[in-house]
């Protein structure tokens, strides 16, 4: 009869964004999602861990390289 055994997805690629993107908590940007284009599944999203400028959240891409890596450096000076 061809019963599908999965339910189908009924969230939409628009709804998975939006649930799984995240504010910045250094620059207040959102940090969209990555989605593997073979599955669909996103692969990447939440962000980095902004520690040590900030204890809680997550920060986009951009900050992560231009803010949160190099005070990691200095930390250890
Ligand atoms: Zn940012």
């Amino acid at each position: 009869m061809g019963i599908p055994d999965k339910l189908p997805n009924t969230k939409t690629i628009k709804q998975k964004v939006e649930e799984l993107t995240k504010d910045c908590v250094l620059c207040g940007l959102k940090i969209p999602p990555e989605f593997d284009p073979k599955t669909g599944e996103p692969f990447w999203f939440g962000g980095h861990n902004p520690r040590p400028l900030a204890n809680n959240g997550r920060c986009c891409d951009v900050c992560n390289h231009t803010k949160v890596l190099p005070a990691r450096v200095l930390e250890m000076m």
